[in-house]
C-alpha cells in the first residue's frame, strides 16, 4: 500500500481540553522521539477540538514536532453571521494541514446533507487546507449488501465539481460506522475491497494518475493489535483512529506499525 506516504491520524472527538491536549501531544512526541523507532516513513497527524488548536501549534511550532494538525469540522462558509461555526481560514491560520468533512458523527448529530459536505470540502481546498473526507454505511446498510454503492453515492456527491488537480490532493476514510467506537473492526479484506471500489470509482472520475495519488484510510476501531493487517491492503494508505488515540503509548505503537 506504500507507493503513497501513509497517514496516521488520531480524531480526538470532544474530548481533552486545551491542556489535556497538551500534555497528551508532548507524551505523544515524547514517545515517537524515541530513536530506536523511524517514523519518518509515515505522516501523523491529530485532530484536536478547536479550543486545543491554538496551543497545539505554539507546541508543534516551538519543538519543531512533525506532527500534522487539522480541525474536525469546518463552515462551508469564509466568514459572517454563522454562530458556533468555524471558516477554513481561521484553520489555515492556525496552521492546520488537515480538516475532518462529513464525520459519521456530523453526519448523523448535525444532519449535514452531501450538498452541504460538497460545499465545505470546496472550501477547505479554498482556504488551502486539505480535507479528509470520511464516508462509509451503516449496519442496516452493511446487512443489506449495498454498502459499496452507498459509500459511493456519498464519495461521488461530496467531491463534485473538484479540479483534478484538487482531488490530487484530497484524502479519503472509508468508516464503517458499525465499526466506529464499537470494538468491532472490519475485516482487512472488508476495508480492502471498499477502498478498491473508491480508487475505481475516483479514477473514473479524475484519470488513474490522480486516482494513483489520492490516499485512502480505513478507520473504526482501530488498535495497535489489529493496525499492521489493515495496512497490508494494497489500496489501504493509512487510518482514523478515534478511542486508541487518546491515549500516547497505544496511538504511538500504530505509528509504529511495522514493528
Ligand atoms: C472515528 O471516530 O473516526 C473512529 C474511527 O473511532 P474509533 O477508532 O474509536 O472506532
Amino acid at each position: 500500500a506504500f507507493d503513497r506516504t501513509p497517514l496516521i491520524a488520531g480524531n480526538w472527538k470532544m474530548n481533552m481540553d486545551h491542556v489535556q491536549g497538551i500534555t497528551l501531544l508532548q507524551k505523544l512526541a515524547w514517545t515517537l522521539s524515541d530513536a530506536k523507532h523511524d517514523y519518518s516513513r509515515v505522516e501523523v497527524a491529530v485532530f484536536p477540538p478547536f479550543t486545543d488548536l491554538r496551543g497545539v501549534q505554539t507546541l508543534v511550532q516551538g519543538d519543531e514536532l512533525d506532527i500534522a494538525y487539522g480541525g474536525q469540522d469546518l463552515s462551508q462558509f469564509d466568514s459572517g453571521a454563522y454562530t458556533g461555526d468555524t471558516s477554513g481560514q481561521f484553520l489555515n491560520k492556525l496552521g492546520c494541514r488537515y480538516v475532518l468533512v462529513g464525520h459519521s458523527e456530523r453526519r448523523t448529530i448535525h444532519h449535514e446533507s452531501d450538498e452541504v459536505l460538497n460545499a465545505k470540502v470546496k472550501a477547505a481546498f479554498k482556504h488551502s487546507v486539505t480535507p479528509v473526507l470520511c464516508v462509509g454505511e451503516g449496519l442496516e446498510i452493511r446487512q443489506a449488501g449495498t454498502h459499496v454503492e452507498h459509500t459511493l453515492t456519498q464519495l461521488r456527491a461530496n467531491v463534485a465539481g473538484l479540479t483534478a488537480e484538487q482531488a490530487a490532493e484530497l484524502v479519503v476514510a472509508y468508516e464503517p460506522v458499525w465499526a466506529i467506537g464499537t470494538g468491532e473492526v472490519a475485516g482487512p479484506e472488508d476495508a480492502q475491497e471498499m477502498c478498491a471500489a473508491l480508487r475505481a470509482e475516483l479514477a473514473t472520475l479524475f484519470g488513474d494518475d490522480v486516482a494513483a495519488k489520492i490516499r485512502l484510510l480505513y478507520g473504526g476501531s482501530v488498535k495497535a493489535n489489529n493496525v499492521a493487517a489493515i495496512l497490508k491492503e494494497r489500496d489501504v494508505d493509512g487510518v482514523l483512529v478515534g478511542g486508541a488515540s487518546l491515549d500516547p503509548a497505544e496511538f504511538a505503537n500504530i505509528v509504529r506499525f511495522e514493528s
